[in-house]
């Protein structure tokens, strides 16, 4: 019989806690292992910095005599915070991160050594990188790629390695990361938000895309975690019987955070302020053991580095402590799942949030502006924005109840929807003087006063505009927010564009003044895009219903949500704005396809093992003790131990029942994945995955789960839910 289970239970509950020291204010902490305009400032010459600053505001080229001075300067600094290896640190279509380590320390002729690193070595390096998906960008023969590096993210210096910030593209220029498709999404919002802005206001050169995300997780003691192979090579729990306690009482939200928990968290805390990740909340979440996490919002590319970056430090971190962390959306069933809210908005260099309202009426016409502008592109475009945070494991939150739903929708709350509803009565054209007014004192004028009791909160909401930004919150725990983030810039940076056009035709052709002209197309869109707004429950039937006579999509799962990701209109989007071209996206889709793939897969194999290896074996040793048993009372009792031994032949029958159909189901999954793996064609495969091997995933659970139920506790093998979610 297994100990695993009572081994891993033993360890758990003597674990002797890792002390955390508190190394001095953080404050004075933040950013020390970071490269920042303070370092540089401090270690590069005047021309090296300008050149590096304009590369960063205006994505100019830095020159190569240029490369090698901030290299100097890199490595100068680099060495003396104790690295002795550089990576370039960039972001594949794995949806994680890759670091390949170089050795600072180079040999010269004669034996002596040197500590070595150009800027032919910072700006670009050629990893061995063939066997990162590239979606048949670049096969095999051609599998150079390169990174370069995107000096609009600090270096910084983790463990004793430079980490370097970087793109990777193909040698024919192609993305082959989620890094330079979100870059390129930026500078179209830069350029498109910056056109839009100057309406309002002349002096505004730059705008930022921001980004605030809340990372949720699940914290669970290691050797506990390790003694589940579905915890440990799918991230969930495929089987196990939910707990009698879960989250009912709502005891573990907002409290006391556990003793062993507060630990890690403090030493994430301090190793994040470290790396200049402002880290500033953390909290219990709703199920047991999970937790939330959440830094002060920051540029968008940044904050995606510092996301992935984070994920990181929380598993080498977790691993002191002697937890794993549980990034999957779905680790438990029965529970709450984890997600990842992406709040999302503009910010301008004269220090303006574009969805901010303001104090006076043109400020808040600017925000209208940008504010009806973001709801119309999500109109135009939310099956595309669903597919954003599409993957095999978010789909368990995104179709079940819990989460916001596969349906995009946006909540504004009433007293919005009643300024939006005043906007759509303004005239068409020229405006009288008294409309102009009534405009600025009771409409426009209002909005600010309006904003302050804003404060219905639709928590069932995909995309909530809550009070100076929007808040997308069907993300997963496990994705890189650079997926949606790409898209979600790309799809407002076109709107701005078209908005633009049409105001500018108003102006020039029909004579209308600015504010006018802007009115008028802004009425329009209010018009055009009411169908995508929905202040209800987003979690009802009656929802379901009504999004299908509005015609939004509802996606339920991955392959049928990346199926848009390839219609003419995506493609023409993405090729417009610059942002990536038919062969990126086309790679891109195939690369998520197998991804899902892949995924369900490695879960239907696992399911083949836990029942074949631990489930049926331990029914059946428990089924033999009980016939054992039964024949001892026939020994004893003779014809009387039938009426004696109802109870254990109940049970004997009960768990005969459960296997047979167990095996029976567990084979046909089987051999719908050996069809399903014959198929060529990755859409129509993934479709086979999804529609005639997952659903018997389900049905394979529910028959572990009752035999969990039924068998002795001494011999399931498998650590159970109440062991795993109650951290001592
Ligand atoms: P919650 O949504 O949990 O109630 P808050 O509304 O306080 O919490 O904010 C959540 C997140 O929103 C934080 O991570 C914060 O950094 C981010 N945030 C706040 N303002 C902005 C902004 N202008 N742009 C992007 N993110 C923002
Ligand atoms: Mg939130």
């Amino acid at each position: 019989m297994s100990t695993q289970r009572f081994d891993a239970i033993i360890q758990s509950n003597t674990r002797v806690r890792t002390a955390v020291k508190e190394t001095g204010r953080r404050s004075e902490l933040f950013a020390v292992n970071v490269f920042n305009d303070e370092r540089m400032l401090q270690y590069l010459t005047k021309d090296a910095l300008a050149s590096v600053k304009s590369a960063i505001f205006s994505g100019s080229k830095i020159d190569r005599k240029i490369a090698d001075q901030v290299a100097e300067a890199m490595k100068g600094w680099a060495i003396s915070m104790g690295a002795t290896h550089y990576t370039h640190w960039f972001q594949p279509l794995t949806g994680a991160t890759a670091e390949k380590h170089d050795a600072f320390f180079d040999l010269l002729p004669g034996g002596r050594a040197l500590e070595k690193f150009g800027g032919g070595q910072l700006v670009q390096q050629e990893p061995d990188a063939s066997s990162f998906p590239s979606g048949g960008i670049r096969n095999t023969f051609e599998a150079r790629g390169y990174t370069a590096w995107d000096p609009t993210s600090p270096a910084f210096v983790y463990d004793t390695t430079l980490c370097i910030p970087t793109v990777f593209v193909s040698y024919t220029g192609e993305a082959l990361d989620n890094k330079a498709p979100l870059l390129r999404a930026l500078g179209a919002m830069d350029d498109a938000a910056t056109a839009v802005a100057k309406y309002f206001d002349k002096n505004v050169s730059k705008v930022n895309a921001t980004l605030g995300w809340e990372q949720e997780y699940f914290l669970i003691d290691k050797a506990l975690a390790h003694s589940r192979p579905d915890l440990l090579m799918t991230g969930r729990t495929l089987i196990g019987n939910s707990a009698a306690k879960g989250q009912q009482l709502d005891d573990h939200y907002f409290g006391v955070i556990p003793q062993r928990a507060i630990g890690f968290m403090k030493d994430l805390e301090i190793e994040c302020t470290r790396l200049g990740i402002p880290v500033k909340t953390r909290h219990n979440e709703v199920a047991p053991n999970q937790f939330e996490l959440a830094p002060v919002f920051e540029e968008a590319n940044l904050a995606v580095d510092h996301n992935l970056l984070l994920m990181d430090v929380m598993d080498k971190i977790a691993d002191k402590h002697h937890f794993k962390v549980l990034f999957h959306e779905k680790p438990f069933a029965g529970i709450n799942g984890s997600g990842k809210h992406n709040n999302w908005s503009l910010a301008t260099d004269t220090g303006i949030n574009l969805l901010s309202p303001g104090s006076t009426p043109m400020k808040n016409l600017q925000f209208l502006t940008f504010f009806i502008n973001t709801i119309k592109a999500v109109d135009s475009y939310e099956e595309l924005l669903r597919s954003s945070i599409a993957s095999a494991s978010n789909d368990h939150r995104l179709g079940a109840n819990e989460a916001p739903p596969a349906i995009l929708s946006i909540f504004i709350g009433k007293q919005l929807s009643e300024v939006l509803d005043e906007l759509e009565g303004v005239s068409k054209g020229k405006l009288s003087p008294q409309e102009k007014t009534e405009l600025k004192l009771n409409v426009v004028g209002k909005i600010p006063e309006i904003l302050l009791d804003n404060t219905d909160r639709n928590r069932t909401s995909p995309f909530a505009f809550t009070g100076n930004k929007f808040e997308m919150r069907g993300v997963g725990s496990k994705t890189n927010c650079a997926k949606p983030m790409t898209v979600l810039n790309t799809i407002a940076a076109k709107q701005l564009v078209a908005f633009k056009k049409e105001v500018d035709a108003l102006i020039n052709k029909k004579n209308l003044k600015k504010d006018e002209a802007i009115f008028n197309v802004l009425r329009e869109y209010i018009k055009t895009s009411k169908r995508i707004r929905f202040d209800g429950d987003g979690y009802s039937e009656a929802w379901q219903k009504e999004a299908k006579r509005r015609k939004l999509s509802n996606n339920k799962t991955t392959p049928e949500a990346l199926k848009v990701l390839t219609t003419k209109e995506s493609l023409d989007l993405f090729k417009s704005m610059k942002v990536m071209s038919e062969t990126e996206v086309r790679a891109r889709q195939e690369v998520e396809l197998e991804a899902y793939i892949m995924h369900v897969q490695i879960e239907g194999r696992v399911y083949g093992q836990l029942v074949y290896n631990f489930v049926i074996p331990s029914a059946v040793d428990y089924q033999n003790k009980l016939l054992t048993n039964v024949l001892g009372m026939k020994d004893v009792y003779g014809a009387a131990h039938k009426k004696l031994s109802e109870g254990q032949l109940a049970i004997i029958e009960s768990i005969a029942e459960h296997l047979t159909d167990l095996k029976k189901k567990t084979d046909i999954m089987t051999d719908a994945r050996r069809k399903a793996n014959k198929l060529t064609d990755s859409h129509k495969k993934a479709l086979a995955y999804c529609n005639d091997v997952k659903p018997y995933f389900e049905e394979i659970r529910l028959n572990c789960d009752k035999l969990e139920k039924l068998v002795d506790n001494k011999v399931w093998p498998l650590t159970k839910y109440q062991e795993l979610l109650f951290i001592k």
